[in-house]
């Protein structure tokens, strides 16, 4: 099977186009940035906000790439169009470059690299929930740059699937603070209140997140608190969800062993799951 895919201004098949060198800095540092898009219905959803924040990634790593957030948008509208799909996932990411391997910023072009796949959403997890792992974040303090650095939190994930869970929950060990999960952000509900990590250098501030924080909470007033927990305090929680780009509003129905409310989706998760859903109808169809 072939995928679709972009690189360096030519589209190209993913699986049998050897295009990254060995001394491309992605490959050798960790050296560049990510985004992952979610399309439905062929229209991007909160394609702006993640054009945002992949600008902002970029500066944050000092790397100034040929391409403006236009022509990212287009090139997003050209791969949707080309690979025919509905539904699923663009994902890109630009590195610092090839160049024989030294630390410094070497003198030459950066690389972007981009892929389409087909999915849909997963209604039954959705409804269902999750089990997550609860363990150290060993991340660096940089988590607010989607980084391609992603060893603590690839650790992290492989922790949580070899306990039988979904996800990996992270605290820092040093301030006791529950901070977002290996590929996904964490919030929890207690007494109504919508409780989640502020947005500072420790998390990465998902799109997901602000959907829900700046657009749909304030709506349908669910009262949020955007405060540092502990794991001990997540433990108590009458509901608990994380939120991606592909797992939307997913509910957390166990942490670290400790079932969450009754072990079902919680009545607070599911309006903030239906309203995201709205959301997407009202911005892709
Ligand atoms: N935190 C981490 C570490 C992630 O990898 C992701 C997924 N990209 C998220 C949070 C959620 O971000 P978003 O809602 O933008 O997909």
């Amino acid at each position: 099977m072939s995928v679709l895919g972009y690189f360096d201004g030519k589209f190209i098949d993913v699986e049998n186009d050897k295009i990254i060198g060995m001394e491309d800095r992605g490959h050798q540092f960790g050296d560049g940035i990510y985004e992952a898009t979610r399309f439905y219905n062929g229209k991007c959803f909160q394609l702006k906000r993640h054009l945002d924040r992949c600008m902002s990634s970029l500066k944050k790593v000092r790397m100034t790439v040929p391409y403006t957030a236009d022509d990212l948008a287009k090139l997003h509208e050209e791969l949707i169009e080309k690979s025919g799909f509905k539904n699923g996932v663009v994902y890109f990411q630009f590195t610092r470059g090839t160049a024989p391997r030294d630390h410094h910023f070497p003198n030459v072009k950066p690389h972007l690299s981009m892929s389409i796949r087909s999915s849909e959403v997963n209604e039954q997890q959705q409804a269902e929930g999750v089990k997550c792992f609860l363990t150290e974040d060993i991340r660096w303090h940089h988590c607010d740059i989607k980084s391609l650095n992603l060893l603590g939190n690839v650790l992290a994930k492989q922790a949580a699937d070899d306990a039988g869970c979904y996800e990996a929950v992270l605290y820092r060990p040093d301030t006791k603070e529950v901070t977002e999960c290996g590929s996904s952000n964490f919030f929890m509900i207690k007494d109504g209140v919508l409780w989640s990590h502020p947005t500072n250098n420790l998390i990465l501030k998902g799109i997901t997140l602000s959907v829900l924080l700046e657009d749909i909470a304030p709506a349908i007033g669910v009262k949020v608190m955007e405060k540092e927990f502990t794991p001990e305090f997540a433990l108590t929680a009458d509901e608990a969800f994380i939120t991606s780009t592909s797992l939307e509003v997913t509910p957390c129905i166990e942490l670290g062993g400790k079932v969450i409310g009754n072990g079902k989706i919680g009545e607070i998760t599911l309006k903030l799951q239906k309203a995201y859903k709205e959301a997407v109808k009202k911005e892709c169809f």
